[in-house]
């Protein structure tokens, strides 16, 4: 049993845009820092379904990959829980088994150190009775991860003029967060939400580390911001390393294998022609605003590949739980005629789409996008511009990110809960594939690529920052010794 070489325990939470991320670091770590590595991974539909997309979008073989058992826990909730508070229980669940597995662990030397994202944090105080260094991952930009900082700090009182005057939250060495696209914490100061997110927002500063998906020069300023005493930097314990961009890469597939229909069809379309259009792995929208997207693309006479699921009233995470679980066919409920009239132009899959495959493809030349921010990173990864449409999450604040900063991204306009209009889609799909703006974005897009690759080389920010955690972990594996 080699010694020398730290073993690192990562915990990724329900919700496949939690998990890939994990798996993401997990390889990272493996594959160029000499970390072993084992992976827990909590869900809370069939292990069946979320390892078979696993599969189907990671190469594990060496990873050691450990699936809790599937954690039911529906009869603990309130009616209508947010996303947020189902994760967390689930999570709060899945403890036992965790202790047990990871003192257990006898292929390999004892872990020493334990990364959980924003949801794993009630895991940490496990950690620390077993001597292990705490990480949390911040699968998203260092934008975020500061706001998040700052508000482990803040008096309530910045978050009650905030949510009253609708100004912009300013914070240290950032750009202001505008009232539009705050979470739902920072809009209600003194309710549920906020305090649940103070708490995990403590708990985040008092971790050995932070570990962020973005890299310096993507986001330089709140990367500055949360590295410096003088700004953020004082209030965190451990350091923060920009880690990205981490991404989850087209597979090959085997010689003989069978490809993706999608995959065959885009083979047969014009270089970056066709917009991908999709949701993340959990988004769902109004049989209404579905409509909508589907006369929308119809109107904009440009290709497309959409990927769809069932329609779901006041609910945009409405298939968070149940990813690619009861594939409907029949897509009864897009409008009549559709699928028809649009055969040959577009493709329509049900559910779930091989997306690092379809954005790497030279076919794509565009993304309709929830800003999730593995799908925002995938689309850079692969140069291609998009149009941004938040749901839920920090995806509001992606979007600006991604339109008003990065010029990489048109954005919907925001109709305060109402539908955005067919004429609309038509146009923002447009702008992005045929408009000289789209001309543009493409350049930016490319660039972003480039500096995202150049991060992660050998003589680059985010792996000299992974190198230097991976450093903090040996030190403290030699003094346990
Ligand atoms: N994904 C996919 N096929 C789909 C939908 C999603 O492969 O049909 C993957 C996508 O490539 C990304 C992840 O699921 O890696 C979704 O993560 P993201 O942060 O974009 O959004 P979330 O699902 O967490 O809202």
């Amino acid at each position: 049993m080699v010694t020398s070489k730290p073993h690192a325990v990562l915990l990724a939470s329900p919700g496949m845009g939690h998990i890939i991320p994990m798996v993401e670091l997990g390889k990272r770590l493996l594959t160029h820092h000499s970390f072993h590595v084992t992976i827990f991974i909590v869900t809370t539909d069939s292990i069946t379904t979320t390892s078979q997309i696993l599969q189907q979008t990671s190469n594990l073989s060496s990873l050691n990959i450990v699936h809790v058992p599937p954690i039911d826990v529906s009869h603990k909730l309130p009616p209508n829980p947010p996303l947020a508070v189902r994760i967390g229980l689930t999570m709060l669940d899945s403890l036992p088994f965790l202790r047990s597995s990871i003192t257990s662990i006898d292929n390999l030397p004892p872990p020493s150190a334990l990364i959980v994202d924003m949801f794993g944090l009630p895991a940490l105080p496990m950690a620390r009775d077993l001597s292990m260094l705490t990480y949390v991952y911040f699968a998203t930009s260092a934008w975020f991860s500061a706001v998040t900082v700052y508000f482990s700090v803040s008096d309530k009182k910045i978050m009650e003029t905030h949510a009253e005057s609708r100004e912009p939250l300013s914070i240290p060495g950032c750009e202001p967060v505008r009232f539009e696209d705050t979470l739902e914490p920072f809009s209600s100061p003194g309710g549920e939400m906020y305090e649940g997110y103070l708490e995990a927002a403590k708990q985040i500063v008092a971790a050995d580390g932070i570990l962020m998906n973005t890299w310096e020069d993507l986001e330089p300023a709140a990367t500055k911001a949360l590295r410096e005493n003088g700004i953020l930097g004082r209030f965190t314990k451990g350091e923060v390393y920009a880690v990205g961009p981490l991404v989850r890469s087209a597979e090959k597939k085997p010689e003989g294998g069978k490809k993706d229909a999608v995959l065959q069809w885009l083979d047969g379309q014009p270089d970056e022609s066709v917009i991908y259009v999709s949701f993340g792995s959990g988004g769902t929208m109004s049989e209404n605003q579905m409509r909508e997207v589907a006369l929308g693309l119809e109107l904009s006479q440009q290709r497309f590949v959409w990927v769809v699921r069932p329609p779901c009233e006041g609910d945009a995470s409405g298939a968070f739980f149940d990813v690619a679980s009861g594939v409907d066919y029949t897509m009864s409920y897009l409008p009549e005629g559709f699928v028809k009239r649009t055969e040959g132009l577009g493709v329509v899959v049900s559910m779930w789409a091989p997306q690092a495959e379809i954005l790497q493809h030279p076919a794509t030349g565009g993304f309709v996008t929830h800003c999730g921010w593995n799908s925002v990173l995938e689309s850079v990864e692969n140069g291609v511009p998009m149009v941004a449409w938040p749901l839920y999450a920090e995806q509001k604040m992606n979007a600006f990110m991604l339109s008003e900063e990065l010029g990489v991204a048109v954005r919907t306009a925001e109709k305060d809960g109402g539908v955005v209009g067919r004429e609309e889609v038509a146009e923002v799909v447009r702008r992005v594939m045929v408009d000289k703006e789209g001309v543009g974005m493409r350049k930016k897009v490319k660039e972003l690529k480039l500096s995202g690759e150049k991060a992660l080389g050998i003589f680059g920010s985010s792996h000299h920052s992974l190198s230097q955690m991976t450093k903090h972990c040996e030190l403290h594996l030699q003094a346990s010794h």
